[in-house]
């Protein structure tokens, strides 16, 4: 069943267009992932699915509602959490405050406390420093709690914007173990800006190419990574 459908929108800065009549679908419980070079127009897809900047034309299709120009609370509610790059903790917050902050657009606030305890189980680390000040963890626990942040609006799909800068290996690993578990446990439907095809490689799933503003290549991740195609697209020669 396709949950989320992107057609043929355009999104501009004033003069500058950054998406230029994108298309995809996701179907429930997919791994979507988008990538591309910088300046590409990545941040700005996720943000008009979002509803944080608005589309100039297309239309984009949540759970078979029409979602376009729609506010982001209302899209939040939905069942579209966006994850935006660069780890924004509540610094001065403690853990709990900041899962918290998660759930101001939900109308079911009688679960938000069950919500609490099943985060805590997904992520025994945020549980343990609960009480502790956002600012304080380091960069792969703070990606952690946005992440569990994304999960208190109890979402049917997550956009994540970059989860592994700047992060080392080894806890980009962590950080993809959880997305996976979370996508089995939950059906959680991932849609994922990640720099690194090799990570997209390793985890399966479709992946879509951007490049000024458009959809240059697509297919399934593991095939993608193979094509010379992906470099030329990326590089922008051949
Ligand atoms: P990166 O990997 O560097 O984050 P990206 O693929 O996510 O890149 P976007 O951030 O979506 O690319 O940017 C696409 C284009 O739109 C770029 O030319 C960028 O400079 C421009 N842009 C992005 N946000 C704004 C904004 N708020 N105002 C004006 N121009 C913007």
């Amino acid at each position: 069943m396709t949950l989320l459908a992107v057609n043929d929108i355009t999104v501009s800065y004033g003069r500058l267009t950054a998406l230029r009549g994108v298309t995809l679908t996701i179907a429930e419980s997919e791994i979507l992932f988008v990538t591309g070079p910088n300046g590409a127009g990545k941040s700005t897809l996720l943000n008009a699915i979002a509803g944080v900047v608005p589309t100039g034309s297309g239309s984009i299709t949540l759970d078979g509602a029409r979602v376009t120009g729609t506010a982001p609370e209302e899209i939040a509610r939905r069942g579209f959490s966006l994850v935006p790059e660069g780890r924004n903790v509540f610094g001065g917050l403690t853990v709990e405050e900041n899962l918290k902050v998660g759930t101001g657009m939900r109308a079911d606030r009688s679960r938000i406390a069950g919500d609490l305890e099943s985060v805590y189980r997904d992520f025994p680390m945020l549980a343990e420093r609960r009480h502790t000040t956002a600012g304080m963890l380091s960069g792969g626990q703070q990606q952690m709690l946005v992440i569990g942040r994304a999960l208190m609006a109890a979402p049917r799909i997550m956009a994540i914007d970059e989860p592994s800068l700047g992060l080392a290996p080894k806890i980009i690993d962590q950080v993809y173990e959880i997305l996976m578990r979370l996508r089995a446990q939950r059906k959680l439907t991932l849609l994922i800006v990640e720099q690194s095809s090799t990570r997209a490689r390793m985890t399966g799933g479709r992946m879509v190419l951007i490049r000024g503003g458009r959809i240059v290549l697509e297919g399934e991740a593991a095939d993608m990574v193979k094509d010379a195609r992906l470099k030329q697209a990326y590089f922008g020669f051949g």
